[in-house]
């Protein structure tokens, strides 16, 4: 309890400081189309065409940068591009993240040549993966990646974290951040999986909608100093390759994508963000950068969407490359600016200008559709406040990675550690004990961050900060360097000393076997295979053997399988890549200074071939084969407490119309010391004329409770809650019983339906 109101205190105290420190911005409407469209009057095609181009600072650099060294631009470049090209937009980093001072610097510089050598001196809106912090300027707070926040199951910490990140990007002369990721994480190989939050829609949507706030305030103001504007990514469908392979296809029935799919987009688009990036591959053989149903009809028309669209790295040139569906570059620029993208993340040439310009001229694209495009950057833009002033507020830098920041993403850490199996209550580990540290992510930090950590594929261990903490380093902090052993055992693929550390596990109190994966991210983190390389499970396996027990860490931002290993385990610890403070977090929790309180969202196979998700049909788990049999499955997390469920109250048995339908019930900590639940309530569509889902997750809510507290907690579920898609493919609700769970609880009751056709997305 203490550490929760302590940091209770903290978010109210960050809380105050975001309100009172800065003014409001905000621009009536009217007059914001009035800029608009009389900027958008005065411009040439040619400068109307720049705006819609994006391209990669590497276009406007010196050509050779030391890696981590001070970048620097090219002058000659930057104005060829800006003031020749017009270009609108730069995205990116070259080589490793830049300090606050680099940034200032360069942003300044592009700044200039927009706004003070250009004709009508638009600013550049520049544009920039803060993924889990703002990992791309050195020094920043650095977060657990989405997944790890999904398992908070804490939208307000969520918005928290967003916040700073936004805070620090902004410090950074950044307005423009390409998170979060909202496909939901429905195929455990895929490579981008971390950057979920998770398999089950409504998680995602919540987190998905909180993390927006974050990064744009409330009331979406991002004129504030402190305020980014978000960009929703990657629409529609790219985080569920059949293959498990990056940017491959997807097949999606059309009650699938509508069910699963779509409702984190629209939760983020109610929830005001200004931007949304395309999914760079295909829905059923759609690419859909080439597709006017998926940006016009359904993001416009159907999900409301009103900000600008910009397309992934090269995805308009590979409509003609890659996916095949254009013959030629042009045609490739005309499909994809016709379907609805309104930026072209080009990035590397002016070919997208060149091409759409001539389009123009040829008839072939009404400038019209051009004008729609650059109003929508051109809003964005004032709305930014960059035609204010569009240089850095150097003034941020006083609270940029704060003590206060770090407090909150090393609670973030703590919360996302989700404690899988503790068998005879080997955790937490008391102080005295010898312990043996081993495997392949105890001594580094890359393993704990992934990718998106200074450099894209987060891999390059030498530029990582030399203050923070890896795994070993906390756990000797924490419990005294002479009562810790450590022997690498292997690499994350290939043997190193696995006989001396199975020498050690033998005179050691318990082995704490860091197990995962090396950081990647994208393509580069394509695997064939999810089971957890040889090497690290006979690591594990013979240290189980000498009787000596092991707890596993697993630091991995997907669940690779860890059957052969994970019966033998006492304890399991699912860290996924908790961020720069992981390592202390880690430790933390092991020595029960942070009772854990994470759970899964996602579902943790046993199988590699049975990868059946929490939210299956009926069919899929007949009991008698047992089909279905993860390893652990969604929403599990243990405790160092132990959390009863009684009295749950369903307010009526029956409910018609639009009637909301109350539910409550007690959560009592039956253990010796505080935690916090997670109370989870699921419902179940009895029958349907759809087959249903066994259950589908509707609400939680998370409790702290000291030892031996009770809390009663309710929620409501409203008509829409028990929609589905039907089998003309729109949502319904159908007359019939329900069922409720929560916890080890549940209860029934019917719908009563007057003739309803449900709810509209
Ligand atoms: C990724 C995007 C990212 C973009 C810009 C692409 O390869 O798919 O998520 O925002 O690069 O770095």
């Amino acid at each position: 309890m203490k550490l929760t109101k302590q940091f209770m205190l903290l978010l109210f105290l960050l809380l105050n400081i975001n309100a009172n420190a800065f003014t409001e911005n905000k621009l009536d409407p009217n007059s914001l189309e009035k800029k608009v469209g009389d900027l958008l009057s005065s411009m040439t095609l040619e400068e109307k065409v720049g705006q819609m181009t994006q391209i990669a600072i590497e276009v406007v650099s010196q050509d050779s940068q030391d890696l981590g060294g001070y970048h620097k631009l090219d002058p000659e470049k930057l104005r060829t591009a800006i003031l020749d090209y017009h270009v609108g937009s730069i995205l990116n980093v070259m080589g490793a993240a830049y300090s606050l001072e680099n940034w200032h610097d360069i942003i300044t510089q592009i700044q200039d040549v927009a706004t003070k050598e250009s004709r009508l001196g638009i600013p550049i809106i520049y544009g920039i993966d803060a993924i889990h912090g703002a990992n791309y300027t050195t020094g920043a707070t650095i977060f657990p990646q989405s997944l790890g926040m999904a398992a908070t199951w804490n939208p307000e910490l969520v918005k928290k974290t967003s916040e700073i990140t936004a805070y620090e990007v902004r410090a950074s002369g950044i307005p423009w951040n390409f998170n979060p990721a909202l496909g939901i994480g429905r195929q455990p190989l895929w490579p981008r999986l971390f950057e979920t939050f998770g398999e089950d829609p409504y998680l995602a949507s919540v987190m998905g909608a909180a993390y927006i706030k974050g990064q744009e305030g409330d009331d979406n103001d991002i004129g504030r100093e402190n305020r980014v504007a978000s960009c929703m990514k990657h629409y529609l469908g790219y985080s569920f390759p059949f293959t498990g392979k990056d940017r491959t296809p997807a097949y999606i029935p059309d009650r699938l994508l509508w069910e699963c799919f779509v409702p984190s987009f629209k939760a983020a688009i109610d929830a005001g963000s200004h931007t949304i990036m395309i999914n760079s591959s295909e829905i059923n053989g759609i690419p859909v950068h080439s597709s006017y149903f998926y940006l016009t009809e359904l993001l416009r028309n159907r999900l409301g969407f009103e900000g600008f669209v910009v397309s992934d790295w090269q995805d308009v040139l590979n409509l003609h490359t890659r996916e095949k569906v254009a013959e030629s570059r042009k045609e490739a620029v005309r499909m994809a600016v016709m379907a609805g993208i309104d930026m072209s993340m080009v990035p590397m040439d002016f070919s997208f200008y060149e091409d759409l310009v001539a389009l123009v001229q040829e008839g072939k694209v009404p400038e019209s559709r051009i004008d729609e495009a650059v109003g929508r950057i051109l809003k964005v833009k004032f709305k930014l406040g960059l035609f204010d002033d569009p240089y850095p507020n150097k003034k941020l830098k006083n609270k940029f990675a704060n003590d206060e920041f770090r407090a909150v993403c090393l609670q973030a850490a703590r919360e996302s550690i989700t404690l899988l199996k503790n068998e005879d209550r080997i955790l937490p580990i008391a102080k005295g004990k010898r312990i043996l540290v081993t495997g392949p992510t105890a001594t580094r930090l890359s393993v704990l961050n992934g990718g998106w950590t200074i450099t894209w594929q987060g891999n390059d261990e030498r530029l990582y900060p030399k203050d923070k903490l890896n795994i070993l380093q906390a756990l000797e902090e924490k419990f005294g360097k002479e009562n810790v052993t450590h022997l690498e055992g292997t690499t994350v693929e290939e043997e190193v000393d696995i006989a001396a550390a199975v020498s050690a596990a033998r005179t050691a109190d318990v082995a704490i076997v860091c197990l995962g994966e090396e950081a990647y991210c994208e393509t580069p983190g394509n695997i064939t295979d999810l089971t957890l390389p040889e090497a690290q499970l006979r690591l594990a396996e013979q240290i189980e053997a000498t009787g000596t027990p092991v707890v596993l860490v697993l630091t991995e931002g997907r669940p690779r399988i860890i059957r052969r290993v994970a019966d033998g385990a006492k304890g399991i610890l699912m860290a996924y890549l908790p961020g720069f403070e992981g390592g202390v977090a880690i430790a933390d929790v092991l020595a029960g200074d942070f009772n854990p309180c994470g759970k899964l969202p996602i579902t943790y196979p046993r199988y590699p071939n049975d990868l059946t998700l929490y939210d299956h049909k009926f069919s899929e788990n007949d009991v008698e084969f047992k089909r279905y049999n993860p390893q652990f499955p969604f929403g599990f997390g243990l405790s160092y407490t132990h959390f009863e469920y009684s009295d749950l109250v369903i307010a009526s048995d029956t409910i018609r119309g639009d009637e909301q339908l109350q539910i409550r019930v007690t959560v009592t900590n039956v253990g010796d010391r505080s935690g916090k639940e997670i109370a989870q309530l699921y419902l179940s569509d009895l029958y349907a004329s759809v087959t249903p889902a066994n259950k589908r997750l509707k609400r939680f809510r998370g409790v702290h409770l000291a030892a031996g507290e009770s809390e009663t907690v309710s929620f409501t579920l409203q008509k829409k809650d028990l929609s589905f898609i039907g089998r003309d493919n729109k949502p319904v609700v159908e007359a019939g019983e329900f069922k409720i769970s929560v916890g080890n609880l549940s209860g029934n009751f019917f719908y009563v339906n007057d003739k309803t056709n449900g709810t509209n997305f």
